[in-house]
């Protein structure tokens, strides 16, 4: 029995470390255009959160070609165990804010760090397993709806499964298909709709647990009332643990009781604060908000776009 069982477990580990990889692959194309001159350092060491998961980007500059800078001396502290919503026009930067915290790129000049450790100097296994994303569009395996949602953790039980798929607000939808979560999505399986494709990701996400979660753009495709909902459930989830969390979003109704609003423009933080002090304040944030909020109670879905122009 001994013996047969260190070549199961050896399997099994080898099918889990594929699995994994097919997952960090995944994480990989979503972030797109990946450089893979991006090395390790030989000494490098595993990230350790010492401090709750503090970001912080000191004098950032970053620009995918030379001629456009995308990052101009960019400056922000994400404090730990808070949620921080990051607004800016589209285009601004802000998925490349994320590309750098994961170091599919490395800055120009100035650093990005976390807990104090320079994101260039630790592994990049430790640095991605403490970070998780439900970016703007998740790609499904074709695989059942289980499996899609283990990726977030390949040991979970179907419990746990459940638990996440219900925080997420799919567990009733999946319920509902003849074969509930055996049920095979992706290309050669059901089509799913872009909401239940984000929460998809969502229910991943809170399968994973990661210290540092950054929802890209996450519940764009949701109707508002679905979107409500899901932003409550994700609101207690980071509270109860004190999460580092980091919400891009274009629909600040989704963002406004984040502990801290940092506006981007022209790569850099043109104001910070609260929803609050923000509108006091009267600037870039205030007249966004104003301008959704008119188009919000003319036409209750509908969303203004924030044009760099
Ligand atoms: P949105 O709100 O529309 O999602 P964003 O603020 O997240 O936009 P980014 O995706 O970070 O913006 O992109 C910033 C700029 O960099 C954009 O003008 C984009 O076209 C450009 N860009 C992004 N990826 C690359 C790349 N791999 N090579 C060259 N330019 C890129």
């Amino acid at each position: 029995v001994f013996q047969l069982s260190v070549p199961l477990n050896f399997l099994g580990s080898v099918y889990r470390e594929l699995r994994q990889s097919l997952l960090d692959m995944e994480t990989l194309f979503n972030l797109q255009k990946v450089n893979v001159s991006i090395q390790e350092l030989p000494d490098a060491k595993t990230l350790a959160l010492t401090k709750g998961g503090e970001i912080k980007f000191e004098n950032v500059s970053f620009g995918y070609n030379k001629e456009r800078p995308i990052l101009r001396d960019l400056t922000m502290t994400i404090p730990a165990g808070k949620k921080v919503a990051i607004v800016g026009p589209s285009g601004c930067g802000k998925s490349t804010l994320l590309r750098l915290l994961f170091r599919y790129y490395d800055v120009e000049h100035g650093r990005i760090l976390i807990d104090d450790q320079d994101v260039r100097h630790v592994s990049l296994e430790s640095l991605r397993k403490s970070i998780g994303v439900v970016p703007q569009d998740t790609p499904l395996f074709n695989d059942t709806i289980e499996h899609n949602i283990r990726y977030g953790d390949l040991s979970a039980p179907e419990s746990r499964i459940i638990a996440a798929a219900e925080r997420a607000r799919i567990h009733d939808i999946i319920s509902s298909w003849p074969a509930g979560y055996h049920t095979t999505v992706g290309e050669r399986g059901m089509m799913i709709s872009g909401g239940e494709k984000q929460r998809l990701a969502v229910s991943r996400l809170l399968l994973k647990d990661p210290p540092l979660l950054f929802f890209d753009e996450a519940t764009s495709a949701l109707d508002t009332h679905t979107e409500q909902a899901l932003m409550q459930n994700i609101n207690s989830i980071l509270r109860e643990k004190a999460r580092t969390s980091v919400f891009v979003a274009h629909r600040l109704r989704t963002i406004y009781d984040a502990d801290l609003i940092i506006v981007l423009k022209e790569g850099r933080v043109a104001e910070q604060g609260t929803h609050k002090e923000l509108i006091d304040r009267g600037g870039l944030y205030s007249e966004l908000w104003s301008a959704q909020e008119t188009l919000f109670n003319s036409d209750g879905e509908k969303e203004v776009v924030i044009d760099d122009s």
